[in-house]
């Protein structure tokens, strides 16, 4: 004999592309910077004068096997 599990009456809440472009664009933008700053910014394209940043960086670099020294 088997029970007959009640299942809630659950609807999946709508999104509207409307709504979620801005923050897309937004999180995007974010995730492009730190994609820049963590393995492209060196050398003659450096934003950023000096060593620091990429020796901040230099771990996380490494970690994603981007191209460093
Ligand atoms: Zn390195």
């Amino acid at each position: 004999m088997a029970l007959a599990v009640p299942t809630p009456a659950v609807a999946p809440v709508r999104i509207p592309l409307r709504e979620v472009l801005p923050w897309a664009v937004f999180a995007g933008a974010i995730l492009l910077s730190l994609l820049y700053l963590v393995g492209l910014d060196q050398g003659a394209t450096s934003v950023f004068s000096g060593q620091l940043l990429h020796e901040f960086m230099h771990d996380g670099r490494h970690l994603l096997a981007m191209p460093c020294h």
